[in-house]
Parts: structure tokens; sequence; C-alpha cells
């Protein structure tokens, strides 16, 4: 990727309705962690034994993240997602949705679904279209072994509840070797009739998740098994510009899937995503081990626009600086991040 004309200098500070990078990298995609505290305990995504709680007090009241969101929005931000931990797990879940509702930005949440049932009306009166949902097999004991928690059924009616609501619903399924990669065509063969659409997601290294490139299984194991099956009948679909997925359908079928490949094949070149953390700091990149600490800033009442206008104009080319896959599967590199629930996926 190359560098724009004005290398390695600051952020042009006075241009306050765009955030880029020094790749030209227009960012206007903004994910909130609205929680680090989950219903579920996905051995993937957290370590056994959870992650250590703190006081609420350290983190984003419901009108800092409104007060936050009005700075991006400001900054050219088109699409927020919440997520978390589990967003909904929040009290106060349904008075954020419906304040950033009111903001010119398309709002999308990605959850575990346990809670969907509680907040459906909430989704339709605030005009949410798309709803992530993760459920990585279609088999209970399964679900609950990975999950270490007991909600496969709930989980799955609420799935349901949402396609009856005509919402378009998306699977995200993280692929480990051994443990679900069995069920790679099951999950095609579910969508068959479903207006669904399956992401297949190989698996990150985040602080405390026991990785090994071992237990992951890549996009070309994956299509191999889906080719193998389908053969001339799985068609590409054209990717969105900023798509993190490869897209594809299988000729007559009514849902789609896509292949995540952030470890294999990155997709860095068209990021436009920013992340903030459940604590107030902006992450330029999923993978980044550095932060800046925008609550702070806010709630001594500085100006925090410089802040993440320098924080987005000092991101990596690639996945946080790890740039070849040696760089990526080091442990003393990849482990200098937040454990993902602490993150925000
Ligand atoms: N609780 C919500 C959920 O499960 O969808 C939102 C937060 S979760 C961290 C967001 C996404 O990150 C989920 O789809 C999850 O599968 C994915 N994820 C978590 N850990 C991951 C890992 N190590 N590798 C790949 N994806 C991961
Ligand atoms: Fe919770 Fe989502 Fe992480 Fe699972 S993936 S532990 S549901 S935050």
């Amino acid at each position: 990727m190359n560098k724009s004309s004005t290398d390695n200098q600051s952020p042009i500070i006075d241009n306050r309705s765009q955030i880029k990078d020094q790749f030209n990298r227009v960012h206007d995609y903004l994910r909130i962690s609205l929680t680090e505290r989950c219903n579920l305990r996905c051995s993937y995504c957290m370590p056994a034994e959870g992650i250590q709680l703190r006081p609420r007090s350290e983190f984003m009241t419901a009108e800092e993240v409104i007060k936050m969101s009005k700075i991006f929005v400001s900054l050219g931000v088109k699409k927020i997602r919440l997520t978390g931990g589990e967003p909904l797990v929040r009290k106060d879940a349904e008075e954020i949705i419906t304040g950033l509702s009111q903001l010119p930005v398309e709002l999308a949440i990605s959850t575990n679904g346990i809670l969907v049932d509680k907040y459906i009306d909430t989704f339709k009166s605030c005009g949410l279209k798309s709803i992530n949902v993760s459920l990585d097999s279609l088999k209970k004991e399964k679900f609950n072994t990975i999950t270490r928690r007991d909600y496969f059924d709930k989980v799955m009616s609420n799935i349901n509840l949402l396609m009856k609501n005509n919402f378009h619903v998306k699977i995200n399924a993280v692929m480990i070797k051994g443990f679900n990669d069995d069920e790679i065509c099951d999950l095609v063969e579910w969508m068959r009739d479903k207006n669904i659409h399956v992401r297949f997601i190989e698996f990150m290294p985040f602080d405390g998740n026991k990785w090994d490139w071992s237990k992951g299984i890549s996009f070309k194991e994956i299509m191999t098994k889906i080719e193998s099956r389908y053969g001339e009948n799985v068609v590409k679909l054209e990717d969105g510009k900023n798509d993190t997925a490869k897209n594809y359908s299988i000729k007559n079928y009514k849902g789609t899937f896509a292949i995540i490949s952030s470890v294999t094949n990155p997709f860095c070149d068209t990021c436009n995503r920013m992340r903030l953390t459940a604590d107030g700091k902006i992450k330029n990149c999923l993978f980044s081990g550095t932060e800046t600490d925008l609550l702070s800033a806010m709630r001594n009442g500085e100006d925090i626009v410089p802040m993440i206008l320098e924080s987005i104009w000092n991101k990596k080319a690639v996945r946080g600086g790890m740039e070849s896959f040696e760089d990526f599967s080091d442990s003393s590199q990849n482990q200098k991040n937040r454990s993902m629930v602490a993150i925000g996926g």
C-alpha cells in the first residue's frame, strides 16, 4: 500500500470533515463496544476464568456513547455498529440504540442472540435492518461446549424470530479445526431456503484465547470443502467496496455465504473501520497494541477531534503492523492486544 503525498506529516488537524490515514483510507465506519461483559464465555473470545471486571465509572455512560458518536458523525462517520462483549446485556441498551438511531448513520448490531426477543421492538422502531448473530454450530452440545453456557435453543429461536420479522440476519461462525469444520457444508445447507448470510471467520489471536494456527481453518480449506460438495454450483458474488468478506452463493439457494480471512489474506487495503472500546479508548485497528483514551479527555472538557485524527493517521498499513503471517503468529506480538471480548469484535 502506498503512502499519500503527505507522508509522515501529522494529520491535517483543520480537516474536520473526514478521518483519513497516511494511506488515504477514509474511515467512516465506527464499531462501538458497549460493554466488556457477556452472558456467554466463547473460548475463542475470552479466557475460561473470564476477564477482570472494573468499576462502572470507567466505562462510557449512555450519554457519553451518544456524545462521542455525534463527534465521530461530524467527522464523516456513516455507519455505527454496536458490539461488545454482549451489547444487549447493558440495562440502558434501549436508550443507546434509540439515541443513536436519531443520527444520520446506518445503525447495526452484533449480538450473540440471547436477548434479541427482548429488544426486537426497539430494533424495529429504530430502523435496524441487518443483525449479526454468532452461531458456531448447529449442534446443541457443541454450541454449549464452545460458549460454556446452555443457550442454544434460545439463540436458535431468536434467529427464527429475526427472520420472521424480515431482518437480514448474518450468522458469524468462527471456524476451529476438529471442532466445527465438519459443519461447514451443514451451515451452507442450512441457508438453502433461508434469507440468511453465513460468514465463516478464520480464528484470530487475542489475549488469553490460546490461539495457535494449527487450530485454524483457512479460507482455502473452507472453499475446498464447499467446492468439493457443490462444484460448479458455487457462484462468486460481487464484494462491497469495504467488505471484509469474500461473498458467494450456491445456485438456486436463497441464502448466501462469505469467508472472512483475516489470518491468511487480510483485507486491510480498503479498511474503513475504527473501534471505540467500552472504556472510551479509540483503537485504529482490531490488532493494534496501542489505544488513545478519548473518554478521559472528553470528561476533562478537551477537544477530542485532534486525538481521533492523530490516532487514525498513525494506523499501520496492515493488521496493527503485523504484516507477515510469521509476525501475526508470533505470540509476543499478537498477545499485546486485549482479549476480543474487551475490544469489541
Ligand atoms: N457478543 C457479540 C457476538 O458474539 O456476536 C458481539 C461481540 S463478539 C466479540 C463479535 C464477533 O467476534 C463474534 O462474531 C465472534 O464470533 C467474533 N470473534 C470473537 N473472538 C474471535 C476470534 N478469536 N477469532 C475470530 N472471531 C472472533
Ligand atoms: Fe460473548 Fe460474543 Fe465473545 Fe461469545 S463472541 S464470549 S458471545 S462477546
